[in-house]
């Protein structure tokens, strides 16, 4: 079956979803993004994802080429001709197409493209049953990554690097040793039946699937302290845990040398996979 995405207002087929080379998210990364996960055919936290997605609008002056409501609709659509029960949707935009010059164009509009991708349960469940393992590199991003923009490079180069030694994610390190967050994913340990994850601030995306799964941990009264963790916190934890759109939650079973817990996925894995699927909304 073919995949039909939306480009700047059109359906189009995959091979012919085709964007301007001036256009300045290929030039300048001046653009931002979400991913909205899809189960059972339903957006997963919808609301938050919208809301993320109109703040880094506003973070970089964007205005937002359509209005609120009709991305319901775009997303909605795209799962049904595409035929999606599981997976994503990937939506984009760009400040627009206009010659290269770094200031801002007077009369652009922004560019918008959406794609949508199947992921079988499967998939997940395998690698949840596994887990996944990881290796830190430093932290080498700007200082506002806060903002989901497609200035993606430096989460590029680590992701790799981690490929390249057999691991699914990076966690990155800051200049004080303490983990940030994943390349494209939230990371937390557990130590002691308690789970850390790091505080928002501007240094680390404000996840929504972190935002659920708080909420989910609450409902269950597990024990959840947003402080920073090192290398030496890690050492020391019974489990660690990536959540992400796509990834929901991702059991971690070795960060670089070190085997977390006996190295296969632990007792605490299951619970938070509950509590987070027990609090998402599905619209
Ligand atoms: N941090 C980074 C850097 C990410 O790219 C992502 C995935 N978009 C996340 C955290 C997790 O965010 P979310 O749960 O909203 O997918």
């Amino acid at each position: 079956m073919s995949r039909l995405t939306y480009v700047n207002g059109k359906y189009h087929e995959y091979k012919d979803s085709l964007v301007h080379i001036e256009d300045r998210g290929y030039q300048f990364a001046d653009g931002v993004y979400e991913v909205f996960g899809i189960i059972n055919k339903k957006i997963v936290d919808y609301e938050g994802h919208i809301n993320r997605l109109f703040r880094s609008l506003k973070e970089i002056r964007i205005s937002s080429p359509i209005n609120k409501s009709s991305y319901y609709f775009h997303i909605k659509k795209l799962i049904k001709i595409n035929r999606i029960v599981d997976g994503l949707v990937y939506l984009q935009i760009t400040r627009g197409v206009a010659e290269r010059d770094f200031k801002f164009p007077v009369k652009t509009k922004p560019s918008l493209v959406m794609i949508a991708k199947s992921i079988s349960k499967k998939t997940y469940e395998d690698n949840f049953n596994k887990g996944i393992k990881i290796k830190t590199i430093k932290d080498l991003r700007w200082k506002r990554v806060d903002i989901k923009t497609i200035n993606l490079l430096a989460p590029v180069l680590a992701k790799q690097e981690a490929a390249e030694h057999s691991c699914q994610e990076a966690w990155l390190i800051d200049e004080d040793g303490f983990i940030t967050e994943g390349s494209s994913s939230t990371a937390w340990i557990l130590k002691k039946n308690i789970l850390y994850t790091t505080p928002l601030s501007n240094s680390i995306l404000n996840g929504i699937t972190r935002q659920t799964l708080i909420k989910g941990l609450n409902k269950k009264k597990l024990k959840l302290i947003e402080k920073k963790f090192n290398m030496k916190d890690i050492k020391d934890a019974d489990e660690a845990f990536i959540t992400s759109a796509t990834q929901y939650v991702m059991p971690v079973i070795r960060v670089d040398n070190l085997k977390i817990g006996n190295g296969k996925i632990g007792k605490y894995a299951n619970l938070f996979r509950k509590a987070y699927m027990e609090a998402v909304k599905l619209s």
